[in-house]
């Protein structure tokens, strides 16, 4: 195709394609300026950058992007629109996490300590993942996405899809920002961060939600950090070039031959090159992908490894690791497995340009006891969560690195929804808990099917989910503040808030025609019960003669205009989806309503 006549196009067409973090933003910017589009303004840039751009190869990313956004559980784009988020690290799971935030109409704003993407290693994904991607537009950007015969992607290119959709989508994403600590609220300031360098824009960033992407190991104060210590595993990574050629296309990727599956491959290998390993993968992507469990005596005898240690740390330190060595037995593992058949392997470069091969200790696996926790300094909540490898590191022969760490970037979403809504700390925590002891028995197989139902919501991908296995008091240890301590103080306080609502909602709609209050969801469908509130405390509002029982959009518009023009209380859905919707969310009716008696009771008493 010939280069289009555009300018906006052309600039358009640099960013979707571009290859490195750099590149991106740069043609980003660029792309900005010339629209006349503020990408600080995140509540509307998308919408005006849809409008602005008026081209082809654009329309089918917006219609994907639409799809995502209109589902109800975003509540277009208001359900967070008051929250503040920030996220430490870009990652996959840090930019996966930032893009539903923004869908959610939260203000987000990435940290990223690195300047560009630099992870040639490839990952292996679950089906879902790859819909998931795929849905977002992961092939406009990434043409040859998932095109080989095993689904993986190198994290660089990952990085750089989730990097252009954030951006898209309004994302504020600063490379080359060091994350350095929490810096508490002081007189009218909110929570802010500390940072490197400590000049720059983002130290100045007011958040009340702090999501920790930092990868493995990076884990905020507060946290607890169990431990998984396995047998000693030693893990080799190497990434070789592929020039794309016909050969190269030829030779069969491997998706994880274990010993014991293929105790013949294995012995070959031992005896004739003397590489003795417990298994091998082999990814053909941007490049030749291998990454194997090596067994220390080989090592040792190939002097790989100098000297024999049985501290882990100082059997690997770079002083007794031979580089040269370690090179080469990658090498020979390399080239044995593909059975000689890509021809001048040659090592790709990593971030430093040194030869892409690096030894690693997968013996231990870390995982947080607890997914999110909340604190308040000076009347400012701040919630806190964590999400992918520093949530649950993942043992990479199984590829549950994305899979769970996407599972947890949406869980977490989920849970800055209820944070946005209003629902209490202790509630919001509790539930998160009761999805995050799932997170680690996931498997493709246990997890929902019906992966175009995905959504934020957990009962989409979890069969069988129970939202409240973990009651808000066994929690409270993750509340780190004394004032809302109190306020949590019996184990029947929410049940008991629950109750006093409803008996409250039923004393005041008590008499009227076509009106039975027996819950927080279903009794409020036809729009009746709300209409006989407003009208049982402001009677010259409404005449409840005039109404139809069975005009549920027109009730319950009726309601909601009248509660947001005379006490000021944003809808929790659209009058519509209350005839559309299977069933009414009763989270967000027990919003709805708690405001709703705060604002009438304030009001006549
Ligand atoms: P990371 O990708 O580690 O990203 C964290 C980001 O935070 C980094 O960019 C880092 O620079 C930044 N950061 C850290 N600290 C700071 C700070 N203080 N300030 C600012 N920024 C900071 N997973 C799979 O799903 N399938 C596989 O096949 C697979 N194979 C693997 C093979 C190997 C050898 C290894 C090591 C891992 C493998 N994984 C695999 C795991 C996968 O790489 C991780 O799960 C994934 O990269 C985690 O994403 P993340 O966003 O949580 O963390």
């Amino acid at each position: 195709l010939a280069d289009p006549v555009d300018p906006s196009h052309a600039l358009f067409d640099r960013f979707v394609q571009a290859q490195t973090c750099k590149e991106t933003q740069q043609n980003f910017i660029e792309l900005c300026r010339h629209l006349e589009v503020e990408p600080r303004d995140y509540k509307h840039f998308y919408s005006k950058l849809k409008d602005r751009l008026n081209y082809w190869k654009a329309k089918d990313l917006w219609q994907k992007i639409d799809k995502r956004g209109a589902h109800p559980d975003y509540e277009q784009g208001q359900a967070c629109h008051q929250n503040k988020c920030l996220v430490l690290g870009a990652g996959p799971c840090g930019l996966r996490t930032a893009i539903e935030l923004a869908l959610l109409g939260a203000q987000v704003v990435v940290l990223e300590k690195r300047l560009s993407f630099t992870r040639n290693n490839v990952l292996h994904l679950w089906l879902y993942t790859i819909r998931d991607l795929l849905n977002l537009g992961a092939k406009k950007f990434y043409g040859r996405f998932c095109s080989g015969s095993i689904h993986h992607i190198s994290i660089r290119q990952l990085q750089l899809i989730l990097l252009k959709l954030a951006l898209i989508l309004g994302v504020e994403v600063h490379t080359g920002v060091t994350f350095e600590g929490l810096q508490e609220p002081s007189g009218s300031t909110g929570w802010r961060a500390q940072v490197s360098p400590a000049s720059h824009t983002a130290a100045a960033f007011e958040f009340d939600v702090f999501i920790s992407a930092g990868g493995g190991r990076c884990v905020p104060d507060g946290f607890k950090i169990k431990e998984l210590r396995g047998k000693l595993a030693i893990g080799i990574t190497a990434n070789f070039v592929n020039r794309h050629t016909k050969q190269e296309a030829q030779v069969q990727e491997i998706s994880g031959v274990a010993r014991i599956y293929n105790q013949q491959f294995f012995q070959a290998l031992q005896s004739e090159i003397g590489v003795d390993l417990e298994n091998i993968v082999y990814y053909k992507d941007d490049t030749h992908y291998f990454v194997m469990t090596a067994k220390k005596g080989s090592l040792l005898k190939k002097g790989v490894i100098k000297q024999d240690f049985s501290d882990v740390n100082q059997l690997l330190a770079p002083a007794n690791v031979n580089q040269e060595a370690l090179q080469k037995y990658a090498y020979e593992a390399a080239d044995f497995s593909t059975d000689h058949g890509l021809p001048d392997l040659e090592f790709a470069k990593n971030h430093a340009g040194h030869l892409d091969v690096a030894m690693f200790d997968f013996t231990c696996m870390q995982r947080a006891e607890n997914a999110s926790l909340v604190k308040e300094r000076k009347g400012k909540r701040l919630l806190i969560t964590l999400v992918g490898d520093s949530l649950v590191e993942p043992f990479w022969p199984l590829g549950t690195g994305i899979a769970r760490g996407f599972l947890a970037a949406f869980d977490t979403a989920w849970m800055v929804r209820s944070w946005g809504k209003g629902v209490p700390p202790l509630e919001v925590l509790a539930e998160r808990e009761s999805v995050y002891q799932l997170l680690s028995q996931t498997t493709p197989e246990n997890t929902s099917k019906n992966y175009a139902a995905y959504s934020i919501d957990p009962s989409t991908r979890y069969p069988n989910v129970n939202l409240s296995s973990i009651k808000p008091m066994q929690v409270k240890h993750a509340v780190l503040d004394a004032h809302l301590h109190r306020l949590y103080d019996t184990e029947d306080d929410s049940v008991r808030r629950l109750e006093d609502l409803l008996s409250w909602c039923q004393k005041n709609t008590a008499g009227y025609k076509h009106v039975k209050v027996k819950d927080l969801s279903e009794s409020w469908r036809s729009g009746m019960a709300l209409c006989a509130l407003i009208h049982n405390f402001r009677p010259e509002l409404i005449d409840m003669s005039c109404l139809d029982e069975y005009n549920i959009t027109g009730n319950n518009k009726l309601a909601f205009d009248l509660m947001e023009k005379e006490f000021g209380i944003t809808p929790v859905m659209r009058a519509r989806e209350m005839t559309t919707c299977g069933k009414i969310d009763q989270l967000s009716m027990v919003v709805y309503l708690t405001q709703i008696r705060t604002a009438l009771t304030e009001k006549h008493t």
